[in-house]
Protein backbone atom coordinates (compact mmCIF):
# COMPACT_ATOMS: atom_id res chain seq x y z
CA UNK A 1 0.00 0.00 0.00
CA UNK A 2 1.47 3.15 -1.21
CA UNK A 3 1.91 6.17 1.27
CA UNK A 4 -0.28 8.41 -0.73
CA UNK A 5 -3.05 6.23 -0.64
CA UNK A 6 -3.06 5.97 2.90
CA UNK A 7 -2.67 9.61 4.09
CA UNK A 8 -5.88 10.11 1.41
CA UNK A 9 -8.12 7.28 3.36
CA UNK A 10 -6.88 8.60 6.24
CA UNK A 11 -7.87 12.27 5.96
CA UNK A 12 -11.24 11.10 4.86
CA UNK A 13 -11.75 8.75 7.97
CA UNK A 14 -10.22 11.73 10.22
CA UNK A 15 -13.24 14.15 8.37
CA UNK A 16 -15.97 11.29 9.89
CA UNK A 17 -16.92 10.93 13.23
CA UNK A 18 -15.26 8.33 15.98
CA UNK A 19 -12.06 6.50 15.81
CA UNK A 20 -10.57 6.65 12.49
CA UNK A 21 -9.28 3.63 12.33
CA UNK A 22 -12.40 1.81 13.17
CA UNK A 23 -13.87 3.23 10.41
CA UNK A 24 -10.93 2.70 7.77
CA UNK A 25 -11.15 -1.18 8.99
CA UNK A 26 -15.03 -1.41 8.60
CA UNK A 27 -15.04 -0.14 5.17
CA UNK A 28 -11.79 -2.29 4.42
CA UNK A 29 -13.23 -5.32 5.87
CA UNK A 30 -16.60 -5.05 3.87
CA UNK A 31 -14.85 -4.70 0.23
CA UNK A 32 -12.43 -7.08 1.72
CA UNK A 33 -15.60 -9.98 2.40
CA UNK A 34 -16.95 -8.77 -0.56
CA UNK A 35 -13.65 -9.21 -3.06
CA UNK A 36 -13.01 -12.65 -1.41
CA UNK A 37 -16.29 -13.94 -1.77
CA UNK A 38 -15.91 -13.29 -5.71
CA UNK A 39 -12.80 -13.64 -6.26
CA UNK A 40 -11.40 -16.62 -4.10
CA UNK A 41 -14.46 -19.00 -3.96
CA UNK A 42 -12.64 -21.26 -6.72
CA UNK A 43 -9.06 -20.94 -4.87
CA UNK A 44 -8.27 -23.60 -3.70
CA UNK A 45 -5.90 -22.55 -0.80
CA UNK A 46 -8.26 -20.17 0.29
CA UNK A 47 -10.99 -22.39 0.95
CA UNK A 48 -8.53 -24.37 2.86
CA UNK A 49 -7.68 -21.39 5.38
CA UNK A 50 -11.68 -20.68 5.31
CA UNK A 51 -12.33 -24.11 6.05
CA UNK A 52 -9.54 -24.66 8.96
CA UNK A 53 -10.64 -21.69 10.59
CA UNK A 54 -14.11 -22.65 9.92
CA UNK A 55 -15.14 -19.58 8.72
CA UNK A 56 -15.66 -15.80 9.49
CA UNK A 57 -15.34 -14.79 13.66
CA UNK A 58 -18.87 -14.07 14.39
CA UNK A 59 -18.32 -10.27 14.55
CA UNK A 60 -17.44 -10.47 10.59
CA UNK A 61 -19.78 -13.02 9.53
CA UNK A 62 -22.66 -11.12 10.52
CA UNK A 63 -21.57 -9.18 7.29
CA UNK A 64 -22.20 -12.28 5.18
CA UNK A 65 -26.47 -11.49 5.73
CA UNK A 66 -25.97 -8.44 3.31
CA UNK A 67 -23.97 -9.72 0.50
CA UNK A 68 -25.48 -10.37 -2.90
CA UNK A 69 -23.55 -13.49 -3.74
CA UNK A 70 -25.40 -16.61 -2.17
CA UNK A 71 -23.73 -18.70 -4.11
CA UNK A 72 -20.21 -18.12 -2.84
CA UNK A 73 -21.92 -17.99 0.83
CA UNK A 74 -23.01 -21.36 -0.03
CA UNK A 75 -19.89 -23.23 -1.55
CA UNK A 76 -17.45 -21.88 1.50
CA UNK A 77 -20.68 -22.42 3.76
CA UNK A 78 -21.04 -25.58 3.42
CA UNK A 79 -17.77 -26.94 3.80
CA UNK A 80 -17.66 -25.85 7.37
CA UNK A 81 -21.54 -27.57 8.13
CA UNK A 82 -19.83 -30.45 6.82
CA UNK A 83 -16.75 -30.38 9.52
CA UNK A 84 -19.36 -29.69 11.81
CA UNK A 85 -21.63 -32.74 11.36
CA UNK A 86 -18.61 -35.04 11.40
CA UNK A 87 -17.60 -33.38 15.06
CA UNK A 88 -21.15 -33.75 16.28
CA UNK A 89 -21.14 -37.54 14.75
CA UNK A 90 -18.17 -37.85 17.05
CA UNK A 91 -19.78 -35.94 20.36
CA UNK A 92 -16.33 -33.82 20.16
CA UNK A 93 -16.34 -29.98 20.06
CA UNK A 94 -15.46 -28.83 16.85
CA UNK A 95 -11.80 -26.54 16.91
CA UNK A 96 -10.46 -23.99 14.90
CA UNK A 97 -7.03 -24.66 13.40
CA UNK A 98 -7.00 -21.27 11.75
CA UNK A 99 -7.75 -17.50 12.34
CA UNK A 100 -11.00 -15.69 10.85
CA UNK A 101 -9.64 -14.14 7.73
CA UNK A 102 -11.13 -10.69 7.67
CA UNK A 103 -9.42 -10.94 11.82
CA UNK A 104 -6.06 -11.43 10.08
CA UNK A 105 -6.37 -8.35 7.28
CA UNK A 106 -7.86 -6.09 10.06
CA UNK A 107 -4.60 -6.51 12.04
CA UNK A 108 -2.56 -5.78 8.93
CA UNK A 109 -4.29 -2.19 8.59
CA UNK A 110 -4.06 -1.78 11.85
CA UNK A 111 -0.15 -1.71 11.29
CA UNK A 112 0.16 -0.29 8.18
CA UNK A 113 -2.09 2.57 9.86
CA UNK A 114 -0.20 3.04 13.19
CA UNK A 115 2.93 2.71 11.41
CA UNK A 116 2.43 5.50 9.06
CA UNK A 117 0.88 7.70 12.04
CA UNK A 118 3.81 7.54 14.03
CA UNK A 119 5.94 7.91 10.80
CA UNK A 120 4.21 11.16 9.99
CA UNK A 121 6.29 13.55 12.19
CA UNK A 122 8.06 16.12 10.10
CA UNK A 123 8.00 17.63 6.71
CA UNK A 124 4.80 19.09 5.13
CA UNK A 125 2.85 15.36 4.87
CA UNK A 126 3.76 15.23 8.09
CA UNK A 127 2.28 18.66 9.36
CA UNK A 128 -1.28 17.85 7.42
CA UNK A 129 -1.69 14.90 8.87
CA UNK A 130 -1.27 16.27 12.19
CA UNK A 131 -3.56 18.53 11.63
CA UNK A 132 -6.12 16.54 10.18
CA UNK A 133 -5.50 13.81 13.29
CA UNK A 134 -6.02 16.23 15.48
CA UNK A 135 -9.32 17.50 14.28
CA UNK A 136 -10.80 14.36 14.64
CA UNK A 137 -11.86 12.52 17.77
CA UNK A 138 -8.83 10.14 17.82
CA UNK A 139 -8.09 6.85 18.44
CA UNK A 140 -10.54 4.59 20.41
CA UNK A 141 -9.04 2.96 23.58
CA UNK A 142 -7.94 -0.19 22.13
CA UNK A 143 -6.38 1.39 18.73
CA UNK A 144 -4.79 3.65 20.90
CA UNK A 145 -3.32 0.59 23.59
CA UNK A 146 -2.31 -0.97 19.63
CA UNK A 147 -0.43 2.38 18.96
CA UNK A 148 1.54 2.35 22.06
CA UNK A 149 2.47 -1.72 21.57
CA UNK A 150 3.38 -1.25 18.02
CA UNK A 151 6.04 1.77 18.62
CA UNK A 152 8.47 2.54 21.20
CA UNK A 153 8.58 6.25 19.95
CA UNK A 154 5.14 7.09 19.40
CA UNK A 155 5.45 11.23 18.36
CA UNK A 156 4.59 13.22 21.52
CA UNK A 157 1.91 15.16 19.41
CA UNK A 158 0.23 11.83 19.15
CA UNK A 159 0.48 10.91 22.94
CA UNK A 160 -0.55 14.24 24.27
CA UNK A 161 -3.27 14.74 22.31
CA UNK A 162 -4.74 11.21 23.27
CA UNK A 163 -3.76 11.81 26.78
CA UNK A 164 -5.98 14.76 27.27
CA UNK A 165 -8.85 13.18 25.11
CA UNK A 166 -9.25 9.85 27.43
CA UNK A 167 -8.84 12.66 30.54
CA UNK A 168 -11.37 14.97 29.00
CA UNK A 169 -13.94 12.18 28.73
CA UNK A 170 -13.16 11.20 32.14
CA UNK A 171 -13.84 14.16 33.33
CA UNK A 172 -17.37 14.45 31.72
CA UNK A 173 -18.14 11.16 32.73
CA UNK A 174 -17.03 11.45 36.09
CA UNK A 175 -19.81 14.78 36.03
CA UNK A 176 -22.42 12.50 34.34
CA UNK A 177 -22.42 10.17 37.24
CA UNK A 178 -21.90 12.66 40.03
CA UNK A 179 -25.32 14.92 38.53
CA UNK A 180 -27.12 11.70 38.06
CA UNK A 181 -27.49 11.79 42.36
CA UNK A 182 -30.67 12.51 43.33
CA UNK A 183 -31.38 16.31 44.38
CA UNK A 184 -28.79 17.63 41.39
CA UNK A 185 -31.38 17.34 38.66
CA UNK A 186 -31.59 20.79 37.82
CA UNK A 187 -27.79 20.71 37.40
CA UNK A 188 -28.06 17.51 35.07
CA UNK A 189 -30.61 18.88 32.48
CA UNK A 190 -28.24 21.95 32.17
CA UNK A 191 -25.56 19.65 30.84
CA UNK A 192 -25.02 19.67 26.89
CA UNK A 193 -26.81 16.70 24.90
CA UNK A 194 -23.22 15.34 23.99
CA UNK A 195 -22.31 15.13 27.91
CA UNK A 196 -26.21 13.75 29.10
CA UNK A 197 -25.02 10.82 26.45
CA UNK A 198 -21.46 10.35 27.40
CA UNK A 199 -22.24 7.19 28.91
CA UNK A 200 -22.60 5.73 24.84
CA UNK A 201 -19.52 7.82 23.78
CA UNK A 202 -17.41 6.22 26.75
CA UNK A 203 -18.65 2.74 25.97
CA UNK A 204 -17.86 2.92 21.60
CA UNK A 205 -14.68 4.52 23.27
CA UNK A 206 -13.64 1.69 24.78
CA UNK A 207 -15.01 -1.07 22.80
CA UNK A 208 -13.73 -0.13 19.32
CA UNK A 209 -15.94 0.28 16.40
CA UNK A 210 -15.10 -2.24 14.12
ZN1 LIG B 1 -10.63 2.32 16.88
ZN1 LIG C 1 -13.09 -11.77 12.23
Amino acid sequence: MDKHINFIELEKACAKSGCPLCTIISERAERYIDGMLFEHVSDRVFRKEFREAGGFCSAHSQKLDSFRDGLAVAILSRDILEDRIAAFGKRRAWKPKGRCPVCVERERIEKEYLTFLVQADGGENGKAVQQFFTASEGFCAPHYAKLLEVSKSVPRWLTSFHETKFEELLRRTSRFIELSAYGRGAEFARLSEKDKLVWKELARNLRGGD
